[in-house]
């Protein structure tokens, strides 16, 4: 793919880290307070919509054939299997996002942010959490993932957070706000 930050206004920015982390919370965040500037690119899955999740407003759920049908057409600009479910960045979306002139948001886990390491021109952005601790409150409180489910994303999180010197920046979301903040100074908007 050609490197859309040379060839956009717009830049890209991959927003990764630890499932629980608060990513999704804060690039939500952003995207509501600055739409003209930040979109956040929707990325394809096979994992079954969780909660009120919409297709192609959270994810566009695509069943495991469609998935390697685009993979295998060269559709994704990365891909990896989370927890046993396949999760895949179009490289379109990055594509239509940063010709309107907008900040195109990548909020993916550390396996596809290695793969676009040195592949595309962007600022990698590793959010973490406080603790494992915290981690572990958080994931607890959403109530979505089954005891085996939340303790394989643990342990999975600590593989992660050992990778957060590979980025360009960490921000730690111990407090939101102040989290947040950082975010937006690092994102310039
Ligand atoms: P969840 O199922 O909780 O929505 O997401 C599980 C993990 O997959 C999260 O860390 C999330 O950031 C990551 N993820 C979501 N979309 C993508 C993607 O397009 N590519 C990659 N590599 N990871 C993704």
């Amino acid at each position: 793919m050609n490197k859309p930050k040379t060839l956009n206004k717009g830049e890209v920015f991959v927003i990764s880290g630890p499932a629980g982390a608060g990513k999704t919370t804060l690039v939500n965040r952003l995207e509501k307070d600055f739409p003209d500037k930040v979109a956040e690119s929707i990325s394809c899955t096979t994992r079954r919509p969780r909660g009120a999740e919409e297709h192609t407003k959270h994810y566009h759920f695509l069943s495991r054939d469609e998935f390697i049908k685009l993979r295998d057409q060269g559709a994704f600009l990365e891909w990896a299997e989370v927890f046993g479910e396949l999760y895949g960045t179009l490289k379109s979306e990055v594509e239509n996002i940063c010709t309107t002139g907008r900040h195109a948001f990548l909020v993916i886990d550390v396996q596809g942010a290695e793969q676009l390491m040195g592949k595309i021109d962007a600022n990698f952005i590793f959010i973490s959490p406080p603790s494992m601790e915290e981690l572990r409150r958080r994931l607890e409180s959403r109530h979505t993932e089954s005891q085996d489910a939340m303790e394989l994303r643990l342990s999975w999180a600590k593989e992660e957070l050992a990778k957060s010197g590979d980025f360009d920046y960490t921000i730690c979301n111990n407090d939101l706000m102040t989290a947040y903040e950082e975010l937006k100074t690092l994102c310039g908007v």
